[in-house]
């Protein structure tokens, strides 16, 4: 009788392939960001980043490609929520983490436009007195005034009769996600950090994180596990109390002079539309049916769609003649509190989320204070 065991893995497999020093799961821009900052701390360690998706598949490369950091309607919102001093420092932390993804990757490679920022406002015009104290308050942040009423510059945007109020914000700049997602990962790459696409972990205890593959599951070690998971932490830790929250948004086929350039907001933030070239892109809306987009289900939601569709008619493009050519859905990740969470779930467990619509200028901040203090 045989007295050996029977493994699934190669000695080499066993050797190379089954053990790290770091895990990170999800290759957002969360994951990609903690990589990065691991890599930086311990040049010599070996990390790898594990990702269900061919493509990530959440809100990283399915986002709008706004650098924003709150318009002030939003500001405002935020304020009445979490106090002042809570808000403006939330707005200074999305700003420190655009700037260190600026460096980090350089201009070109983020596909950064300068073009400005802007809210709409409808019936509740905000009072000169109101926007001087937003501005007192962030004054130290840029050493300006940052946001400056414009209303002057509505015709000039083609906009509806129903928009009173244009706020601008300079500093506020767009770019292109998927060149920076794909800038991002070639750049964590060269920095030798594994990336294996198609490994979807079902289960992570103390530094063993197991892999559905088509060999059935597989387990891997590592002295420390990041889970970047965003609104999709439930599946693997229910007891984190973060919801999901889905984005809806719609592109317009070219349209020839397109006036619209820049980034827009209105209704504190739930609405988003910029230019990507000649084409509109429309996000929003999940306020109109926060019950069914609670969901990290990648489906449509007509109703949210067809407001969308007359926000362009009777808001954006009341004369302008334009065909919606498809859309798409991202996920975000929610916490009441509208603050980031990092939670310590076991000795070996970290799970990273900078959440609430704002990740792109969040999480490389996040993910460098979470390494500095590791
Ligand atoms: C429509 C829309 C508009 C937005 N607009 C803005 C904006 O203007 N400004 C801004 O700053 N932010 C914006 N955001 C938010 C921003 O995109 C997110 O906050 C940010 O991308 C989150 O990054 P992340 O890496 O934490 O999560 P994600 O990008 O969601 O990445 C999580 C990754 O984890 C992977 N994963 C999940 N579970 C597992 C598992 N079990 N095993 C392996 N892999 C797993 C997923 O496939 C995914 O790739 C927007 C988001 C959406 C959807």
């Amino acid at each position: 009788m045989l007295s050996f065991i029977y493994m699934n893995h190669s000695i080499w497999e066993k050797q190379s392939f089954l053990s790290y020093d770091f895990i990170v799961v999800g290759a957002g821009i969360m994951g990609l960001s903690v990589a990065f900052e691991l890599r930086q701390k311990y040049p010599q360690s070996s990390i790898v980043i594990l990702e269900r998706g061919l493509l990530p598949l959440g809100a990283s490369t399915k986002n709008a490609g706004f650098a924003c950091f709150g318009s002030p309607t939003e500001l405002l919102h935020d304020i009445n929520l979490m106090g002042e001093s809570a808000a403006i420092h939330l707005v200074a932390e999305r700003i420190e983490g655009l700037r260190i993804l600026e460096e980090r990757l350089g201009k070109e490679k983020i596909g950064k436009s300068e073009l400005p920022g802007y809210e709409l406002i409808f019936k509740n015009e905000l009072h000169q007195e109101v926007l001087d104290n937003l501005n007192k308050s962030c004054y130290s942040i840029f050493n300006t005034a940052m946001y400056k009423d414009v209303t002057d510059k509505i015709n000039s945007f083609g906009f509806g009769d129903n928009v009173k109020q244009l706020l601008e914000c300079k500093q506020e700049f767009q770019i292109d996600s998927g060149m920076m997602m794909h800038n991002y990962k070639n750049l964590v790459q060269q920095h030798n950090i594994e990336i294996i696409n198609g490994a979807e972990v079902v289960d992570v205890d103390h530094g063993k994180v197991s892999v559905s593959s088509s060999l059935g599951i597989i387990d891997l070690k590592a002295a420390h596990v990041f889970l970047c998971t965003n609104a999709f932490v439930n599946q693997l830790l229910p007891q984190v109390e973060v919801v999901p929250g889905r984005g809806q948004v719609i592109v317009t086929k070219p349209i020839s002079n397109l006036s619209v350039k820049g980034s827009f907001h209105f209704d504190e933030g739930f609405y988003y539309f910029r230019n990507v070239g000649d084409r509109l892109l429309f996000g929003g809306g999940r306020n109109l049916d926060f019950k069914n987009e609670e969901s990290s289900e990648f489906s449509s939601n007509p109703t949210i769609i067809e407001d969308l569709i007359h926000k362009i008619d009777t808001i954006i493009f009341p004369n302008t003649a334009y065909e919606i050519d498809y859309s798409w859905q991202g996920i975000m990740g929610f916490s009441s509190s509208k603050l980031p969470q990092v939670i310590k779930v076991d000795a070996k467990t970290t799970y990273a989320m900078a959440c609430n619509g704002m990740g792109v200028a969040l999480s490389p901040f996040i993910a460098k204070k979470l390494i500095a203090e590791l």
